[in-house]
């Protein structure tokens, strides 16, 4: 990582394990965090908004955005396309900002060949069976969906070793506060600044 650019910071974790509110909540207790807004081409749900959570786009214009390389990375997912856009990454890091990605496996493994240095941090579930809970309380999706990201989870689980760290999420507050100590060690960690002193 090059002198005064920022820190990418990637969470991942199976759906319906709270990433999405996890990285909420990080977000308004962190004004020195930038939140990467991804490009997705499924429906929009009920409370999400155009540019806030997604940019909402139909599969041919994703795979414009494909053939114009605007992605740093995307990925299929259960039958929708995700992505994301690589311009507002790029400035950001050029800023020296923390930017915070929530993706996917596929896409956390073709961010890290890019940015090696990144943060790579997954969360899990207390438990298959309460991530199963979650999925079900939460009303978004059929069974069919609801049965493909379970049996998505259990093979993500086993991705684990890609990333930095691991958070429980046993209580939202509790996962928020591991991730910013992470992010407040990785800022002062020895490895980040030989980075530095190398090339200069
Ligand atoms: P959801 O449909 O529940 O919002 O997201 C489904 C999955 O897509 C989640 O695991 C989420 O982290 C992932 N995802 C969201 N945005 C992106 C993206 O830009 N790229 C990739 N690879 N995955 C994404």
């Amino acid at each position: 990582m090059k002198k005064n650019r920022g820190m990418l910071v990637v969470v991942s974790g199976p759906a319906g394990v709270g990433k999405g509110t996890i990285c909420r909540a990080l977000l308004a207790q962190s004004a020195d965090i930038e939140y990467s807004v991804s490009v997705t081409t499924r429906n929009c749900r009920p409370g999400e908004t155009e540019g806030k959570e997604y940019y909402f786009r139909t599969k041919e214009e994703f795979q414009n955005m494909i053939k114009n390389q605007e992605f740093l990375e995307w990925a299929e997912f259960c039958g929708n396309y995700y992505g994301t856009p690589k311009f507002h990454v790029e400035r950001a890091l050029d800023e020296n900002k923390t930017v915070l990605l929530e993706i996917d496996i596929q896409g956390a493994k073709q961010v890290k060949e890019l940015y090696p240095d990144g943060v790579f941090i997954f969360i899990v579930p207390p438990s298959l069976k309460e991530l199963s809970e979650r999925l079900h309380g939460r009303g978004t999706e059929t069974e069919d969906i609801i049965q493909q990201r379970l049996a998505k989870a259990v093979q993500e689980l086993n991705e684990i070793k890609n990333y930095n760290y691991i958070v429980e999420n046993d209580y939202i507050e509790a996962a928020v506060e591991k991730i910013k100590c992470i992010i407040t060690a990785e800022k002062c960690s020895v490895r980040r600044y030989l980075f530095d002193v190398k090339e200069e």
